[in-house]
């Protein structure tokens, strides 16, 4: 089995009948990019540069995380590389950064909401992507945007350190691409609106089931939630990559959902344009979206999507892929 996938590891990722998908990775530091590499990831669908910060006793500085984004960009090559700015907060805090009391972290002070708080810390970032640009094909995303304020206001700030920088005399490529990830409901919702502004869009399904479905992604007490193949979650899908492609922008998933064989046959037929992963699940669903055609999953999809339960959705994907 291992030797079989092997053969697909430099193949592209194409329905039988020639729709082609870009399958991705998922990193947490520069040192994961050997591993989508060989495991034959067309780009980096997602990097949490949260573990930069994570692994330091301090506040990295802009030329500490210059280096790490120079080097991701030029491992991977001139493909593509998604860097998710700082997602700090719910469970992930710092040594050295007092985060608020709150009742609620996954509901509170976390990710692009601090970071409009404090820019000092964001512009910090923004400027060493921004510097880093020239060294390869960067998109820059943005977590948890649940309004088309906090997206405007996050592009502004970009613009802003953009122009510094120009001002500065540092060459910056002319292809950055700025997009957010949808992984709140109230984006989902509204995607076509955000779609006018963001160049692309990355679903986030491990926090977009926790907020669909108002259940704790890490407590096993509410974990039969916890469902990737709910009609509403599908829905929200749906709606999300509709709302980038009227716009004429494309749509990509990080969460874990992007690395479910079952699940890759909806999202081929929702028309998902790149699926990011786990390194070691690229092989295995670039052999699921080959052997499927997109015009019969587009069907499968819309039958899919209109079960009440997420049982039923299941059960329905299986039979057709099994
Ligand atoms: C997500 O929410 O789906 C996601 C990819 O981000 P994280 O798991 O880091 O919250
Ligand atoms: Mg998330």
């Amino acid at each position: 089995e291992k030797e079989a996938l092997k053969v697909l590891k430099d193949a592209k990722s194409i329905s039988k009948d020639g729709h082609q998908v870009e399958l991705a990775g998922n990193i947490g530091t520069p040192n994961d990019v050997e591993g989508v590499l060989n495991n034959g990831g067309e780009g980096v669908g997602l990097y949490r540069t949260e573990f930069l910060y994570m692994n330091s006793d301090h506040f990295p500085t802009e030329d500490e995380q210059f280096e790490a984004y120079k080097t991701v960009l030029e491992n991977m090559n001139g493909r593509k590389v998604v860097v998710r700015t700082l997602d700090i907060g719910g469970d992930k805090t710092l040594p050295y950064f007092t985060f608020p009391e709150e009742m609620n972290p996954f509901l509170g002070y976390r990710a692009i909401r601090l970071c409009l708080d404090r820019t000092d810390i964001f512009r910090t970032q923004l400027r060493a992507l921004i510097r880093a640009s020239v060294y390869g094909h960067l998109c820059i995303m943005f977590p948890m945007i649940a309004t088309v304020k906090e997206f405007r206001d996050a592009k502004a700030i970009y613009n802003e350190e953009k122009a510094n920088l120009i001002k500065e005399g540092v060459s910056v490529a002319d292809n950055i691409e700025v997009g957010m990830m949808v992984e709140i409901p109230a984006a989902a919702v509204n995607a076509d609106n955000f779609a006018k502004e963001a160049d692309f869009f990355s679903i986030g399904t491990n926090d977009l089931i926790q907020y669909t479905m108002a259940a704790d992604r890490m407590s096993e007490h509410v974990s039969y939630l916890y469902q990737p193949y709910n009609p509403s979650v599908l829905r929200l899908i749906k709606m999300t990559i509709d709302g980038a492609h009227k716009e004429g922008k494309w749509a990509g998933m990080c969460g874990e959902m992007a690395g479910e064989p079952y699940a890759a046959a909806i999202l081929l037929g929702l028309g998902l344009d790149e699926f990011s992963m786990s390194a070691t699940s690229i092989l295995k669903a670039r052999r699921m979206i080959n052997s499927l055609n997109k015009k019969e999953m587009e069907a499968v999809a819309e039958k899919a999507l209109s079960f009440a339960t997420a049982e039923e959705v299941l059960d329905y994907i299986k039979k057709i892929v099994d």
